[in-house]
């Protein structure tokens, strides 16, 4: 928002002084117009600088003929036409490096927040998650359920099928949860074979109903190694947010809840209180 303006107030004064400033020096030769590529090289979007920028060299073109009604000498029109080639070329190469720079920065946020074995979300973006809980009213998050699930015996799973084996199996295993979930709601690979889901503004009914469909899905998921079936299970623990309620000590509630399904058999959704 604050950076609309920066780009409106630098258009206006992109127009104002190079105006001004000719009517007020109408004998030198009208390099104030320079000024005009300030604003388009702040856009990176091509489509919308050169907009910017043609609708500013119209308003130079205007005012030259305005002040010289083409009385002006020869050399003054080469000035004012060689000016503005040179001025596209150089609005051209920024912009082109302008618009490389903002699709970089977008990859590099892509994939500091996501992991590249399931695509994902991963632990850094949970510790952005949790910024923005605490910043927003904790009011919002009541209602809301956080879900630890892992899957049983991955460690065996690798030892007898090897690691990328495991790793077809986490992929499969994040895709079944991603498809079960709202699309509202998060699902992060904390690391290993250990997930985290956050619904928010969702029933304890449904967010029950869809821990056990993802729990079904994956029991049921025939995952085939060469010519032989395998079948995983998973574990989870679920606790529910109650207005006020920090998200690490839900998290650390979930986590102990997932520790009980564990000792108490695995294969099962424990919910904590
Ligand atoms: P439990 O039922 O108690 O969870 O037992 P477990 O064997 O699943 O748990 P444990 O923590 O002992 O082992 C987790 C294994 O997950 C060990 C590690 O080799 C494997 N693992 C971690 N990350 C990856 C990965 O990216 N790919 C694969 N293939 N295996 C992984
Ligand atoms: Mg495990
Ligand atoms: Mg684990």
């Amino acid at each position: 928002m604050r950076k609309n303006y920066i780009v409106l107030a630098l258009i206006l004064a992109a127009i104002l002084l190079p105006v001004g400033l000719r009517c007020l020096f109408p004998n030198l030769y009208p390099f104030f117009w320079t000024f005009l590529i300030v604003p388009a090289v702040l856009v990176p979007n091509w489509r919308v600088a050169g907009l910017i920028l043609f609708v500013l060299t119209s308003i130079e073109y205007l005012t030259e003929w305005a002040l010289y009604q083409g009385q002006a000498s020869q050399a003054y029109w080469y000035a004012l036409v060689g000016g503005t080639v040179v001025q596209w070329i150089v609005f051209s190469v920024i912009t082109f490096f302008h618009i490389e720079q903002q699709k970089m920065v977008k990859l590099l946020h892509k994939q500091t927040l996501t992991d590249s074995l399931t695509g994902l979300y991963n632990r850094r973006y949970l510790d952005q998650y949790r910024k923005r809980l605490n910043k927003s009213q904790e009011a919002e998050i009541g209602g809301s359920f956080v879900l630890i699930l892992d899957v049983d015996r991955f460690k065996k799973i690798n030892d007898m099928y090897g690691h990328l084996f495991g790793d077809e199996i986490l992929r499969q295993v994040s895709q079944i949860m991603r498809q079960t979930i709202r699309s509202m709601d998060t699902v992060i690979r904390m690391g290993g074979e250990e997930f985290v889901i956050l619904m928010q503004g969702i029933s304890s009914e449904e967010a029950k109903r869809t821990a056990y469909s993802i729990q079904n899905k994956i029991g049921e998921t025939r995952f085939i190694h060469k010519d032989q079936v395998v079948y995983i299970t998973v574990s989870m623990g679920m606790t529910a947010y109650s207005t006020g309620e920090h998200l690490d000590h839900s998290l650390e509630k979930a986590d102990h809840a997932l520790y009980q399904a564990k000792i108490s058999g695995r294969n099962r959704i424990v919910i904590a209180s």
